[in-house]
C-alpha cells in the first residue's frame, strides 16, 4: 500500500508565477477550461476501458459517465470521472512538474491566442485557474492498493498534497469559482458550454441529471453502415431548421494522417447564410472551433459539417496552423476527396447532378476560382447551362458550338446572358441564327467567365447584348456599311442628336448594314467596360472603373426600311447643304494635313501656326454645320427619337420622364 505524508511544494514552473499569466492572457477564452477538464475526464475513462480490455485492469468498470455538478452554496463546479485516477506519484509527475522552459518567449509569441499556450504546454488542467480562486483534486488510482489523494492549490505556485478518504476510483476536480467568474455557477451557462464543446464526446457526460452528448456521432461510423437518412438526421441535428443538404461527402483516412468527418453541401438561399453555419472542427470528438480558416481549403468554407482529426495541431495560433505542413496536406487531401466524390456523383447519376447543379454551382465555381487543383479536377464535371435548360460539360459544350460559333479569327465564341429576361431579344437574335447561349446569372459568374476564357484555349466569351450578332461572331463576310462620306456623317449626327441625356451613361452611334429583318436600332453594352465595372464593384481599390459611366452603343441598322426612309427624307431636306459642309470639312482637313506635313518635326513658323489654327477652326465650323442641320432635321422627325426610345426601352434604359414622353409621343403618332 502506498503511504504518503502530507507535503507542500512548489509547482515546477520556471516563470515566477504562471497563474497571473494564465489569467491575463487567457482571459478572453476562459470558457475553454470546461472543455479541457471534461476531455481529461473522458481520456481517463477511455484509458480505464482500454486497460480493462487488455486485461490489465481486472476490477469492475462500473458506471463510466462523467458528471459536471454545480454547488451554488459552496461556490464550486466539480468535474468527476470514474477513469484511471492518479496516484500521489502521478499527481507529482503530471500536475506538479509542468515543463515550462522557454515559457516567456513562447507566451510572447502566442499571446494572441489562449489556445496556443494551453495546448502547447499541456496546460489543459491549469486552465481551471482562469476561473477559480482555488482548485482541488481528489483522486483514487485504479492501481491495486492505491491511496486516495487530495491536491489543492490557491493560484500561487504553492500546492498541498495529502492523503484523503475518497473510496471510488477516479477523479473529482473541484473548482472554487472566483468572483469574476460566477457565470460558471449558472446551470444554463454550463449546459450551453457542454453542448458546444462536449456534444459528441465518446463517454456520456451528465449535468443536472441529464446526459448532454451523443457518444457515437455519425462521422465515427463506417459509411457502409449508414443510410441517407442517417446522414440527413445528423445534418438536422447539427443545423436545425435548415433545408436538407444537397449531398454530402464522408471523409475517412488513416494514412498519412487520421481524419474523419462529413462535409455537406447546403442549400443556400442568400449570401448571409454563407457565413453562418460553418464547418466544425473536432479533435477526437472534442469540439475545438468553427473557424476553420487555414485547415480546409478556402472555398470549402462554404460547406458545412464536421472534420475530426487528432493530427491537426488544434491548440496553436492560426498563423502557426496555416504554415503547418500536416495541415497543408490535410487541406490538399480534402480538396482531392471532394472533387473525386463530386465526379463520382456526376458519373453515377448525371440527371440528379444536373437537377442540383443550380444550387451547387456556387461552391464549384468558387472552388474553381480559388483553388488550382480543384479547378483542374472540376473541369471534368463543371456544367454549363444554356437558355433552353440543357446542361453540358465544358468539353461537350465546346464540341457543340465549335462548328457554328467559330469566328474568322478561329476563336470559339461562347455567347452568354446574365439575364435571360432582360436580354431576351438578343438571345432570340442569336438562337434564330442557330447559335447557343449560356446562362451565366450566378453571383460569381462574371469572375467565372473570365476564368474560363483564360483556361479554355482559343475561346472568347461575349455577353449576347455586347454587340450586334454579326460582330459578336464575325465570320469575315460582313457587308460593308452602305453609307459613306456626307450621308454617314449626317445619319450619325441625326441619331446622335436625339439620344436623351441619361444619367451615368455614354452612347456611341454605330451604323451597321444588318439584315432588313433585324431591329432598326439596338442598344448594346460594351463588353470590356462592363466587365471592368463589374469586377470593380466586387473589389476594393478599383474605384476608377466603378465610377466610369456605362458605355453603350446605339447601333443603327441602315438596311432597315425605316432607317432608309429617314435617310431619304433627310437627303431631300438637308442633303445638298450637308454635302457642301462635308466638302468644306474635307478641304480644311487636307489643307491642315498639307501644313502639318510641311512642319514635320520642326517648330512651326508663326504663319504655319496661324494656318493650322485657321483650318482647325474651319473643320470645327463645318462639323458644327452638319451637326446643327442634322439636329434641326431630326427634331422635326419624331420617327428618329421614336426608334431610339424603342431601343432604349428594350434595353431597360427608358425610365421616368423619358418613358412618359415616349408613351405620349407614341399615342400621338397613332392618331
Ligand atoms: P494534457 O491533458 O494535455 O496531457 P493536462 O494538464 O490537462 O495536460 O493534464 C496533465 C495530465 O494529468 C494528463 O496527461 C493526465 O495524465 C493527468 N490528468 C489530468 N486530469 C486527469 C483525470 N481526470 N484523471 C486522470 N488523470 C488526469
Amino acid at each position: 500500500m502506498e503511504t504518503i505524508e502530507k507535503k507542500q511544494g512548489s509547482i515546477g514552473v520556471t516563470t515566477e508565477n504562471i497563474f497571473p499569466v494564465i489569467k491575463k492572457f487567457l482571459y478572453s477564452d476562459h470558457e475553454i477550461f470546461l472543455r479541457e477538464l471534461v476531455s481529461n475526464a473522458v481520456d481517463a475513462t477511455q484509458k480505464i476501458k482500454t486497460l480493462s480490455s487488455f486485461g490489465e485492469f481486472k476490477g469492475e468498470l462500473g458506471d463510466l459517465k462523467v458528471t459536471v455538478t454545480i454547488d451554488k452554496e459552496a461556490g464550486t463546479l466539480t468535474v468527476s470521472d470514474h477513469g484511471i485516477g492518479m496516484t500521489a506519484a502521478d499527481v507529482d509527475k503530471y500536475i506538479n512538474q509542468i515543463a515550462f522552459s522557454g515559457a516567456e518567449e513562447f507566451l510572447n509569441k502566442y499571446k494572441d491566442t489562449a489556445n496556443g499556450i494551453i495546448g502547447h504546454f499541456g496546460l489543459g488542467f491549469y486552465s481551471a485557474f482562469m476561473v477559480s480562486k482555488k482548485v482541488e483534486i481528489r483522486t483514487l488510482s485504479y492501481q491495486e492498493g492505491a491511496q486516495a489523494v487530495r491536491w489543492e492549490c490557491d493560484g500561487s505556485p504553492v500546492y498541498t498534497l495529502e492523503p484523503c478518504d475518497k473510496t471510488t476510483r477516479g477523479t473529482d476536480i473541484v473548482l472554487y469559482i472566483d468572483d469574476e467568474s460566477k457565470e460558471f455557477l449558472d446551470q444554463a451557462r454550463i449546459d450551453t458550454l457542454l453542448r458546444k464543446y462536449c456534444r459528441f464526446l465518446p463517454v456520456p457526460v451528465e449535468t443536472d441529471g441529464k446526459v448532454i452528448n451523443s457518444t457515437e456521432p455519425t462521422w465515427t461510423k463506417k459509411p457502409a453502415d449508414l443510410t441517407d437518412e442517417d446522414y440527413l438526421n445528423f445534418y438536422r441535428e447539427l443545423y436545425p431548421g435548415q433545408d436538407d443538404p444537397l449531398f454530402w461527402i464522408h471523409l475517412n483516412v488513416d494514412y498519412p494522417f487520421t481524419l474523419t468527418g462529413i462535409l455537406y453541401f447546403p442549400k443556400i438561399h442568400n449570401n448571409f447564410e454563407l457565413t453562418k453555419n460553418r464547418i466544425q472542427l473536432y479533435s477526437n470528438q472534442v469540439f475545438v472551433t468553427d473557424s476553420v480558416e487555414g485547415v480546409v481549403p478556402e472555398f470549402m468554407m462554404l460547406l458545412q459539417g464536421v472534420i475530426d482529426s487528432p493530427d491537426i495541431p488544434l491548440n496553436v495560433s492560426r498563423s502557426y496552423l496555416q504554415s503547418d505542413s500536416a495541415v497543408k496536406k490535410i487541406s490538399g487531401y480534402i480538396t482531392k476527396k471532394v472533387s473525386q466524390r463530386l465526379e463520382e456523383i456526376f458519373k453515377a447519376d448525371r440527371k440528379d447532378f444536373e437537377a442540383k447543379w443550380d444550387d451547387i454551382k456556387i461552391f464549384i465555381e468558387y472552388g474553381m476560382l480559388t483553388d488550382d487543383k480543384f479547378r483542374e479536377a472540376a473541369m471534368k464535371f463543371c456544367l454549363l447551362k444554356d437558355t433552353e435548360g440543357n446542361y453540358y460539360t465544358i468539353d461537350e459544350y465546346q464540341k457543340l458550338i465549335e462548328g457554328t460559333q467559330t469566328d474568322a479569327q478561329k476563336n470559339v465564341v461562347f455567347l452568354y446572358t446574365t439575364d435571360p429576361t432582360a436580354q431576351y431579344s438578343f438571345i432570340n437574335e442569336a438562337t434564330s441564327r442557330g447559335y447557343n447561349v449560356l446562362v451565366m446569372d450566378g453571383q460569381l459568374d462574371n469572375h467565372f467567365v473570365g476564368m474560363l476564357e483564360s483556361k479554355i484555349e482559343g475561346s472568347r466569351f461575349v455577353r449576347v447584348d455586347s454587340d450586334i450578332i454579326d460582330n459578336l461572331i464575325s465570320k469575315g463576310d460582313k457587308k460593308a456599311s452602305d453609307l459613306s462620306g456626307a450621308s454617314l456623317e449626317m445619319m450619325s449626327a441625326i441619331f446622335k442628336s436625339q439620344i436623351p441625356a441619361l444619367e451615368n451613361a455614354n452612347f456611341l452611334v454605330q451604323l451597321e448594314s444588318m439584315a432588313e429583318t433585324s431591329q432598326p436600332v439596338t442598344v448594346t453594352v460594351n463588353e470590356y467596360m462592363r466587365r471592368m465595372k463589374e469586377m470593380a464593384a466586387m473589389q476594393p481599390g478599383m474605384n476608377f472603373y466603378g465610377q466610369m459611366p456605362d458605355s453603350y452603343s446605339l447601333v443603327v441598322n441602315t438596311a432597315h426600311p425605316l432607317v432608309a426612309k429617314i435617310k431619304a427624307e433627310a437627303e431631300k431636306a438637308i442633303g445638298s447643304d450637308v454635302e457642301k459642309d462635308f466638302a468644306n470639312l474635307g478641304e480644311a482637313e487636307s489643307k491642315l494635313n498639307q501644313v502639318n506635313s510641311e512642319v514635320k518635326d520642326h517648330k512651326p513658323t508663326d504663319e504655319q501656326q496661324q494656318q493650322i489654327g485657321a483650318q482647325q477652326d474651319a473643320m470645327a465650323a463645318a462639323r458644327k454645320e452638319i451637326t446643327d442641320k442634322s439636329a434641326g432635321f431630326a427634331s422635326g422627325e419624331p420617327l428618329v427619337r421614336q426608334l431610339i426610345d424603342l431601343a432604349l426601352l428594350s434595353a431597360g434604359l427608358l425610365r421616368g420622364r423619358e418613358l412618359s414622353d415616349f408613351v405620349n409621343r407614341s399615342v400621338s403618332l397613332l392618331k
